[in-house]
């Protein structure tokens, strides 16, 4: 079996011409061979969105709500909306075609297409997943920074798509650069008016007393498929859960805090802004154990 795996959508949008009518909506095609044309407007301007869905054990995890995610964000771009019946076949039958594994992913695309075209380029990446055993054991260094815009942003300027799982990731790459700068593993960012938002590929949660909170919706962040997991099993272990908006001295006063995203599942924090923080290292790995065995 091949140790990756991809699949080009032929029809990624019922709104959208198919790329050949009279193709399958979705074929297997070689990873390892180019694929995609210089003038795709994912490569020339990063136009298009994804989704990155973990695979437990060849189930696809919080598949539903990665859809529901992946047509919001094509809403606020203005793309053709996906036709998420076949993406999720696409999804499922690339998950299906890797050897069998503890933990995969499968990386949804869709991109505007030729600049000028009227057909939108969509595909589905699937691989196995990297080991995260140490930083969800261990934990992992992090810092705060500014974002640079308000948290209202989403409602004042929906142009600047904040909230939109857009492929532009340029700047959440180069946060990675400048927490390595500064002895660092990830980042939290913060809003220029002081509230917490979000890491640059994960949610912030954090544990006060038996409660679990996270920042929430509407502040131009990602609704995250994993913190609402996370919430979900808190819930059934009776702990309280709550969206609030937060502070950097909120959070620096929490009893736990982690990043919690799909295929890396949550990673404690152990140090924030320099300082030690304190692990909870029984409830991270009851949430590392629960999010890595959900089937659905
Ligand atoms: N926020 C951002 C900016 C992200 O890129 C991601 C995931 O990549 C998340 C949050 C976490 O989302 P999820 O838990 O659905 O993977």
């Amino acid at each position: 079996m091949a140790q990756h795996v991809l699949a080009i959508l032929n029809r990624p949008s019922a709104d959208a011409p198919a790329h050949d009518p009279a193709a399958p909506p979705f074929t297997f095609a070689d990873p390892d061979s180019p694929q995609l044309t210089v003038l795709d407007l994912a490569a020339t301007r990063g136009d298009g969105i994804f989704e990155t869905i973990s695979v437990g054990n060849g189930h696809p995890q919080a598949l539903e709500h990665h859809l529901q995610r992946f047509a919001k964000s094509a809403r606020m771009l203005e793309l053709p909306a996906p036709d998420l019946a076949v993406w999720r076949d696409a999804v499922h039958a690339a998950a299906a075609a890797l050897p069998p594994a503890p933990e995969a992913f499968v990386k949804a695309v869709l991109t505007r297409g030729i600049e000028g075209g009227a057909r939108p380029t969509g595909w589905v990446y699937a691989a196995h997943s990297p080991d995260f055993t140490r930083q969800r054991a261990e934990g992992i260094r992090v810092i705060m920074l500014d974002r640079g815009y308000r948290h209202d942003v989403e409602s004042t300027s929906p142009w600047l798509l904040a909230g939109a799982k857009t492929l532009s990731y340029a700047i959440n790459r180069a946060v990675f650069r400048e927490a390595a700068r500064r002895d660092a593993d990830d980042v939290i960012f913060v809003s220029s008016d002081g509230i917490i938002l979000e890491g640059p590929t994960s949610t912030v949660v954090y544990r006060r007393g038996d409660g679990l909170y996270s920042p929430g919706t509407g502040l131009g962040i990602l609704d995250g498929t994993t913190q609402a997991n996370v919430f979900r099993y808190a819930e059934s272990l009776g702990m309280q859960t709550a969206f609030e908006l937060t502070t950097p001295e909120i959070l620096r006063e929490a009893d736990a805090a982690w990043l919690v995203s799909s295929v890396r599942l949550a990673a404690p924090i152990r140090e924030l802004d320099g300082e030690p923080f304190p692990i909870d290292h029984d409830l991270s790995s009851a949430i590392n154990e629960y999010l890595r065995g959900l089937t659905a």
